[in-house]
């Protein structure tokens, strides 16, 4: 039987062949505790956890010092946002957000509004982008936080962060930024584009789940963020928890191979992606959702008017894409963040989104257009 064709790199990757070599050894004959000080065991996983810190900091160029290790963006996220609020009330109880932010944000948000905090969500445009103007007029003197993503994972459409940021520090607030879908894709600079706080995920390139970790900034301004898992004081008592030492190997890794990978990578998937998306734009009433100006390179969110992608999914059963919309109860709901740039409820229906990675093919590229072509002129 063919195996099937995988371009949902944006849900998750498989994890890199290298990764998993560096993360064996750890499973067994190197098991120890990273907090166990008085044995070899210990010193031998504590070694291997400095190591990835600094592979993870060498990436994003920040201090070692200044990443703390999480199971991924969701507590990464959790611990940005309520460790703000919990540590900054008396500054002021409001956050700013957008309207296209990830599930994890926007019900972190959620959570925090029950406990008195004000959130404003920003609206993006049309091509799924907020407006700095915007963004000034919400801020007040009460702005503890602005929490904006770096890239969508829907349409791939990035924000100007380095603009976001002066805007931001103008108004002595701090700025969080979920950067799951960009680290390890593209070149991240937190002193350059001055982010305040800042999560990633290893699942999202190359490296395994349930291992991610959390920026935090130690100077200009120090953030101070208060824990939301209490135990043995680990990661300097932000995050208590025996240390996912094989886990932390594997993301050391996936941060230390794409460093050295990214450039090459992104230049091959982005050809494909563009002959992907152009190709099946040549169906009528067919268009690209968002920004196609600043978008990450290897996704792209296509609407087939009038052509349910429930519909074309189901015909296409050895082509793993995801839909724009989300299946979180019995009937399929519209994509929050199609919504949100304006897209009705039916077009939102009929959108696919594609994410292609490292292991994707000219040959898969073909097959996939051919394919929907098909499906969509049924
Ligand atoms: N933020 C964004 C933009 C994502 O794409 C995801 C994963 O889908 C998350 C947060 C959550 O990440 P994790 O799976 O590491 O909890």
């Amino acid at each position: 039987m063919k195996t099937a064709i995988y371009l949902d790199y944006n849900a998750t990757t498989p994890v890199d062949k290298g990764v998993l070599d560096a993360m064996l050894p750890y499973f067994s004959e190197k098991f120890g505790n990273a907090s166990s000080r008085t044995h070899s065991f210990g010193w031998i996983a504590e070694d291997a956890v400095k190591i990835a810190r600094q592979q993870v900091a060498d990436l994003i160029n920040c201090l070692e010092q200044e990443v703390v290790f999480t199971s991924g963006s969701t507590e990464g996220i959790n611990l940005a946002i309520k460790g703000v609020w919990e540590n900054y009330q008396s500054k002021g109880k409001h956050i700013i957000t957008v309207k296209t932010e990830h599930k994890a944000v926007l019900d972190t948000c959620k959570a925090l509004e029950k406990k008195g905090a004000t959130i404003t969500y920003l609206n993006v445009d049309r091509e799924g982008v907020i407006d700095l103007q915007e963004l000034k007029n919400a801020l007040t003197p009460q702005t503890i936080l602005v929490a904006i993503m770096y890239a969508n994972n829907e349409t791939g459409v990035i924000q100007p962060i380095k603009e976001i940021a002066n805007v931001v520090h103008t108004n002595n607030s701090m700025l969080f930024c979920d950067a799951t879908q960009v680290v390890g894709k593209i070149n991240i600079d937190v002193e350059d584009e001055h982010i305040d706080i800042m999560c990633l995920s290893a699942h999202k390139f190359y490296g395994p789940k349930g291992i991610g970790a959390l920026y935090i900034r130690r100077k200009d301004p120090r953030v101070t963020l208060f824990p939301q898992i209490d135990g043995g004081g680990h990661e300097r008592g932000l995050r208590s928890g025996t240390l996912n030492v094989t886990g932390i190997v594997g993301l050391g890794k996936a941060c230390e191979i794409a460093k050295l990978d990214m450039w090459d990578d992104s230049a091959r998937i982005s050809k494909l992606r563009t002959r992907l998306e152009q190709l099946l734009c040549e169906l009528p009433n067919t268009f690209i959702n968002g920004s196609t100006k600043n978008r990450l390179f290897n996704t792209t969110n296509i609407c087939f008017q009038g052509k349910r992608s429930e519909t074309m999914i189901k015909k296409i059963p050895n082509i793993a894409v995801a839909m724009g919309s989300a299946c979180t109860s019995a009937v399929a709901e519209p994509s929050h963040v199609l919504k949100a740039m304006g897209l009705s409820d039916e077009d939102s229906y009929c959108s696919i989104r594609f994410s292609l990675g490292k292991y994707t093919t000219e040959a898969e590229i073909k097959e996939v257009i051919e394919k929907i072509k098909a499906v969509a002129n049924i």
